[in-house]
């Protein structure tokens, strides 16, 4: 039997542990709707892309608003595929930010090139878009930003200085399915988007897939090559490719979880603005830094992080009480030992690296409950209290 440990906070409300992210909970609603599709996929016994995965494209292309979707095996590949499909590989530098997940610097080091780190902003972790001029090199050949936690960066800002220097934007929306910047869809912001469903994001397969999204014919040509060995037709290869598709399996599992997209959206902003209330009941606005919304960008929180000076201790805290919590990301990339060959140094990149110390992430999955949430906010208020 199942004993499930009960944890006391400081507003009398009793509340089961609960998990950082309840992909369960999210499973129970769509359960018989996905058993459905997998069944279909399976009696076709058609497993690699195929007509599941041609609809899901045409699904998430009109979400998108884009005219392209071309469908991979993982978020890191949609990266790699669209810096290949620009031909960028050695001696070349593609612009990034050093806070975020491994796969966006990683991408462009696995194909040749070097990441050039540019800081962030403080208040969105997204990249500082009036650092970015400074690091352009006649070597830059894309400009690489990340929509970090769900919000969209800077775009007018980025898309003013990649066209002045004629550079290629590839976003890294991974975890920003659905965000919006002034109304229009991330993903379509640049020559390419880089979409990861990996089970944790917005939009979560039952395993790993990604897909990369564009406007331009000839780029939406070359990626459905690269993502089959370079072939068009059967053992002719045009180019060197790679084995990179989304399996039908995938395809069918998301084409259901694609319908509920916007809602759960909706279901995590409303989660949000409820972590926003509490904070403001409890009278804790000095200790904890909320993250930024601007009112133009939709932002879908992927994560809800939050910003506070005694970080590891607050952490340790609610730990000890039973509050799932998450760092995302506790070293910047420009500190990692797979990026050491860049020569960066403590210092190079203060704000991400005082971001690192500073960020802590709460849970904000659509199925949160009000009681969940004020469990986490009372215990954080009990932290100040001490
Ligand atoms: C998840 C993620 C990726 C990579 O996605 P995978 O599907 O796990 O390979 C890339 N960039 C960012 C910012 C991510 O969060």
């Amino acid at each position: 039997m199942n004993v499930i440990p009960r944890v006391r906070t400081t507003a009398r409300s009793i509340v089961s542990r609960f998990p950082f992210l309840d992909l369960k909970a999210q499973f129970a609603t769509i359960r018989s709707e996905v058993l459905e599709s997998v069944i279909r996929t399976l009696d076709s016994q058609h497993f690699i892309l195929g007509p599941e995965v041609e609809a899901f494209e045409g699904e998430v292309a009109s979400q998108t608003g884009c005219s392209h979707a071309i469908a991979c095996a993982s978020g890191s590949d949609a990266l790699i595929l669209a810096l290949l499909a620009l031909d960028i590989g050695r001696a070349d530098e593609v612009i990034t930010t050093p806070f975020t997940f491994i796969a966006s610097a990683g991408s462009i080091a696995r194909v040749g090139a070097k990441p050039v780190f540019v800081d962030i902003d403080p208040q969105t972790f997204n990249i500082d878009s009036k650092a970015i001029e400074r690091a352009i090199t006649p070597r830059t050949k894309a400009i690489m930003p990340v929509h970090l936690f769900g919000l969209a960066s800077e775009m007018d800002a980025i898309q003013e200085i990649a066209s002045a220097h004629r550079i290629p934007i590839v976003e890294d929306a991974a975890q920003a399915i659905g965000a919006r910047y002034e109304g229009r869809a991330v993903g379509s912001l640049g020559a390419l988007g880089c979409f990861s469903f990996f089970p944790s994001k917005n939009l979560g397969g039952a395993g790993d897939g990604g897909l990369v999204t564009t406007n331009d014919e000839r780029l939406a040509d070359t990626l459905r090559l690269l993502r089959v060995h370079g072939a068009r037709r059967k053992y002719e290869y045009e180019v060197l490719g790679m084995n990179s598709r989304l399996d039908a399996l995938q395809a069918a599992i998301l084409r259901v979880k694609l319908r509920y997209l916007d809602k759960w959206a909706v279901a995590r902003r409303n989660n949000a603005a409820r972590y926003r209330d509490l904070f403001h009941e409890f009278r804790l606005e000095s200790l904890v830094m909320a993250p930024a919304s601007p009112a133009r960008l939709s932002h879908v929180y992927n994560q809800f992080t939050i910003r506070v000076k005694e970080r590891d201790a607050l952490r340790e805290h609610l730990q000890q009480r039973g509050i799932p919590t998450e760092i995302y990301y506790p070293r910047p990339l420009h500190l990692q030992n797979a990026f050491k060959h860049l020569g960066h140094k403590l210092g190079d990149f203060p704000v991400s690296e005082s971001a690192s110390l500073e960020v802590v992430s709460l849970p904000i999955y659509p199925e949160l409950t009000e009681e969940q949430q004020r469990a986490v906010v009372a215990a954080i208020a009990d932290f100040d209290a001490e």
